[in-house]
């Protein structure tokens, strides 16, 4: 049944903006765990007869993610007051932008080689945050809600995407990078679960073929990556199953049940006209000159994409790797002052292989983030360097990391102390590897009959005797050596 339709989506993704103050007033933003409207003023609260003034930091960061996203930053845009009517929103309106917004016709790239895809963005706009409300039932079981306008006024960025999305996991992946373009360039937390980061959700379908596109339903407040999978996923098949039963879908808003893993009908869609949009007189239209814009370009950050293909090519990391270590800006700034400290001696495959290896391994065991390690750029790359002169080998080096992974202190000094420093010396070894062969003639015998795979097992004999630390290498030239002589016990043929 699905495949007669094809999906439609279009993301409406609210971001909170990284400043200190709120969007209109000098209320911090800072309030979380704090006790309810302790972080208010009279412009934020609502009072009639006062005035706001613009947050240039907002600004700024609402013009870099713009660029971030390949928009057009208009000269000239302006804030319009958006009516409607709730008891968090203590003016009755939302200061917004509406026919000119900041930035407009950008897009962002999702998924890798073939699967590449730019979805368009029609427009970023900068708006205020609204309260919130919190639900509460009396003793005697009278629901009631209190008002929090901790949260009023703090910047907000709707950012619109084309209807160009196909499935709900490309949904899930936009938002993905979406979030990680926030993060790298210090627009926005991006953090979901504080609700940082919010996402309704567009979705119509057609019959495949159709080119106009189907009434849409407005799936509003999904709060997770799990929500906007599901619920998009749940949705679609939804409107398929009514279309296929001769049914027409309604254009409205729905919600999303967490618990039942259904949409549910809100209210029917509301218009443009039903918010009575009109120019704020209390602000300046807003103007970023060609000379603001050229500055802010100049100091973003370099984008995750271009990183990402900046590692490959510089450093000549795997593909895989390079998407790892580009994820998050710590992990890559992480990564790069390893290659510092390493300088040009060791190939920077190794050092990434240990990062996105044996470094995470413990970092995600431990849900630790990469900052607070106490396995330092420079200790992980003192570390990389003797795995890359042979001084430890692979296995000691990575009990050397678990040791000060968990109580700091040099890898030189931990190895040396645990005796965990390679033995490459055939003097050393040779002896060892000629007891191995005493001790396992069947093994022996099995090799000189032409099982050659046994050479693993006398290996890892020797491996086993100096408590891994030995060479492979030089351990396995040494047994094809000692074996290849003529054997010494038992008659020897004239
Ligand atoms: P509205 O005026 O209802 O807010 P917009 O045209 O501004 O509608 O679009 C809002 C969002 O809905 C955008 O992300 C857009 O891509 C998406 N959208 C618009 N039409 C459709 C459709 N038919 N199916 C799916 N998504 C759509
Ligand atoms: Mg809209
Ligand atoms: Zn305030």
């Amino acid at each position: 049944m699905d495949a007669q339709y094809e999906p439609v989506i279009g993301l409406e993704v609210h971001a909170q903006l990284l400043t200190r103050s709120k969007m209109f007033c000098r209320c911090g933003t800072t309030y979380a765990g704090a006790a309810a409207n302790t972080h208010i003023c009279s412009v934020c609260a609502g009072f009639p007869g006062v005035l706001p003034v613009i947050n240039e930091h907002a600004v700024e960061l609402a013009i870099r993610v713009g660029l971030a996203l390949n928009c057009d930053i208009a000269e000239t845009s302006r804030f319009d007051r958006k009516h409607y009517p709730y008891p968090d929103l203590p003016k009755g309106y939302q200061v917004s932008q509406y026919d000119l917004p900041l930035a407009s016709r950008g897009y962002v790239t999702v998924g890798n080689g073939d699967d590449c895809q730019q979805i368009g963005i029609v427009r970023v706009h900068m708006e205020e945050d609204t309260g919130r409300l919190l639900h509460r039932t009396a003793a005697d079981g009278t629901v009631y809600s209190l008002v929090d306008l901790n949260r009023s006024g703090v910047p907000l960025l709707e950012i619109v995407s084309e209807p160009e999305i196909h499935s709900a996991a490309r949904a899930r992946e936009y938002v993905m990078k979406l979030r990680q373009i926030l993060r790298y360039i210090g627009a926005s937390s991006g953090n979901m679960e504080e609700g940082a980061l919010r996402c309704d959700a567009n979705v119509s379908v057609r019959p495949v073929g159709e080119q106009t596109l189907g009434a849409k339903v407005e799936i509003k407040n999904l709060n997770s990556f799990r929500m906007i999978d599901r619920a998009i996923q749940h949705e679609i098949g939804r409107q398929s199953q009514a279309l296929a039963n001769g049914g027409r879908i309604e254009q409205e808003t729905r919600g999303w049940d967490e618990a039942a893993g259904i949409t549910l009908a809100q209210r029917t869609k509301e218009y443009a006209s039903d918010y009575r949009y009109f120019p704020e007189p209390d602000l300046p239209p807003l103007t970023v000159s060609e000379d603001r814009r050229k500055a802010v370009l100049g100091r973003l950050a370099e984008l995750p994409d271009a990183r990402r293909a900046r590692f490959i090519s510089q450093y000549g990391v795997t593909a895989d790797d390079a998407s790892v270590l580009t994820t998050a800006r710590e992990t890559a700034d992480y990564f790069e002052a390893v290659l510092t400290h390493l300088g040009e001696r060791v190939p920077a495959r190794l050092a990434a292989s240990w990062v996105t290896g044996e470094l995470f391994r413990l970092l995600n065991r431990d849900s630790l983030p990469i900052t607070e390690t106490r396995v330092t750029p420079e200790l992980l790359a003192e570390l990389v360097g003797m795995v890359h002169t042979g001084e430890v080998n692979r296995g000691s080096g990575r009990m050397v990391l678990e040791e000060f992974y968990e109580t700091g202190g040099s890898p030189r000094a931990i190895a040396t102390e645990r005796g965990l420093m390679q033995i490459s010396d055939t003097d050393t070894l040779t002896p060892v590897v000629r007891t191995v062969l005493d001790n396992h003639e069947r093994a022996v015998a099995e090799f000189r009959g032409g099982k050659q795979q046994v050479i693993g097992f006398l290996l890892g004999q020797v491996m086993k005797q100096t408590r891994g630390t030995a060479d492979s290498g030089t351990v396995r030239t040494l047994l094809l050596r000692e074996l290849s002589e003529e054997p010494t016990k038992g008659p020897v043929p004239h």
